[in-house]
């Protein structure tokens, strides 16, 4: 049986190492840039380089961005006392979208002992350097509400707390628009524990 031209096979093989596309999905890929004008290709191609070349840590928050430190540290219109520990630079987005306006402090992962992965493997070290050199008031964690995302929470609350900053974690409970009728249990038992007064 003969199969694509090795170059066209090159690139299906490149996309479908991409995570969730498979092999019928980066064909369709391939054909659509293959379809495309040069110019598009080309600036798909130089997007791909280009935040290879010019993406780098923000040495204060492990944000990824094109200078160092980020716009987020660098910006004088926010808190800067307030720390919210998130596990990945997608998770800083949706707290951006919400408007939040202290900075931030990216773990890279979470705690997973399973996995082999341990304090070591994500940026705790660097969190703790910055509450000593403060002035951080408030370490807000937002980990995920998952068992590496809670284990994660707890090491870091033991570490800090000794350090004398406010350690808070993230509400979970049920969704806006949301039906208690299915919400399931421990998000029940999560938004109970986390109730307010109002
Ligand atoms: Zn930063």
């Amino acid at each position: 049986m003969i199969g694509y031209a090795p170059s066209i096979q090159r690139l299906i093989n490149a996309l479908a190492r991409l995570p969730g596309i498979g092999e019928k999905t980066a064909t369709r890929l391939a054909m659509h840039i293959l379809n495309s004008s040069t110019d598009e290709a080309e600036n798909l191609a130089h997007s791909i380089i280009g935040v290879k070349k010019s993406i780098q840590f923000c040495s204060i928050c492990f944000n990824l961005s094109d200078s160092d430190p980020c716009s987020i540290c660098a910006s004088s219109d926010r808190r800067t006392d307030e720390v919210c520990v998130v596990e990945e630079v997608n998770d800083l987005m949706a707290l951006e979208r919400s408007g939040f306006k202290g900075r931030y402090h990216v773990l890279h992962g979470a705690l997973s002992p399973l996995q082999g992965i341990g304090p070591n493997d994500i940026r705790i070290n660097e969190l703790v350097e910055r509450v000593k050199d403060g002035p951080v008031n408030e370490v807000i964690l937002a980990t995920n509400p998952n068992t590496q995302g809670e284990a994660t929470a707890l090491y870091i609350s033991r570490l800090l707390k000794p350090l004398g900053a406010k350690i808070t974690r993230i509400a979970f409970g049920i969704p806006m628009g949301g039906d208690l009728e299915y919400v399931d249990e421990v998000t029940m038992l999560r938004s109970i524990e986390g109730r307010r007064e109002i």
